[in-house]
């Protein structure tokens, strides 16, 4: 595995590759970014992983401070998985380039987790376009764990550049929990409460595909485990994956949740 730091380098190392996957990542990896790495290694002659905790992303500083960070630990990790090459940039050479404008989302858009982390999802398209534009890759690959990401880097990347976004399953624990780099921040009585609400989550799919007129679940649902886990829901609400919008009718949809337990900030959809 090449480790490169500096622009220049990279672009060097990859300018004869025609059929790079990206699986853009902001450390601290799990199984999670494992499995994107192993799609790509599937798809794509070689695969380019980037390290970047980009600081544009995070509505409050205090949790870009604390977002956990394991650059060795990593590096381990990526080496055993055979990846080809690791971008880990600093963040002047990311936003050097004056030539990127900042994509506002519409109003429409303006849902779920844009709606309550103002100026977030700015942020990831702001850096996924910046890194496109360098790697030029012909594939990118990201996790349904973050499917409103998804969906929206995969609009604006599709209509900007010749790069295909690919959706990646969810990763679990064994638990049910999805992983993610903030479960180390958890404590073991809140990772277990994580486990609990993911099987309530589970149940609440299953109910809503027998009754998928009855529009009053959802909220029970939310007052149910508001009381009985003692958590602070920022959003439950169930919308189809095809346009993100709350009509169901013969559509795919998820249930989508924000919820916080003590400090630390889960999402995850079903
Ligand atoms: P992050 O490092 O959290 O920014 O995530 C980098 C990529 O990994 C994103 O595309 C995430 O959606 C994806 N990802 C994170 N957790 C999981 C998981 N449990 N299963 C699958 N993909 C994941």
């Amino acid at each position: 595995m090449k480790l490169i730091r500096q622009i220049t380098d990279l672009n060097k190392a990859i300018s004869s590759q025609r059929e790079l996957g990206f699986v853009p990542t902001m450390g601290s990896l799990h199984k999670g970014h494992a499995s994107l790495i192993n799609s790509s290694k599937q798809k794509c002659k070689k695969t380019l992983v980037s390290i970047f905790v980009n600081p544009t992303q995070f509505n409050d500083n205090n949790d870009f401070k604390t977002y956990p960070r394991n650059l060795n630990k990593d590096i381990k990790l990526l080496k055993s998985l055979k990846v080809d090459f690791l971008y880990v940039p600093t963040v002047s050479q990311i936003y050097n380039n004056k030539k990127h404008k900042i994509t506002r989302l519409n109003k429409s858009e303006k849902i779920l987790c844009a709606k309550f982390r103002k100026g977030h999802f700015e942020g990831v398209l702001n850096v996924m376009g910046r890194f496109t534009d360098i790697i030029k890759p012909k594939n990118i690959f990201m996790g349904e764990k973050d499917y409103q990401q998804f969906f929206l880097a995969r609009n604006f990347i599709e209509r900007k550049y010749k790069t295909k976004v690919i959706a990646c399953k969810t990763v679990r624990d064994v638990n049910k929990v999805a992983l993610s780099s903030r479960n180390s921040l958890l404590d073991l009585e809140s990772f277990k409460k994580a486990g609990k609400i993911s099987l309530e989550l589970i149940k609440l799919k299953n109910l809503i595909k027998k009754n998928i007129k009855d529009k009053k679940l959802i909220k029970k649902i939310k007052d149910d485990l508001i009381k009985k886990f003692k958590i602070k829901i920022e959003y439950l609400e169930c919308r189809n994956t095809i346009d993100l919008k709350t009509n169901l009718k013969n559509k795919p949809f998820k249930i989508f949740v924000a919820y916080y337990l003590k400090n630390v900030r889960l999402i995850d959809n079903f």
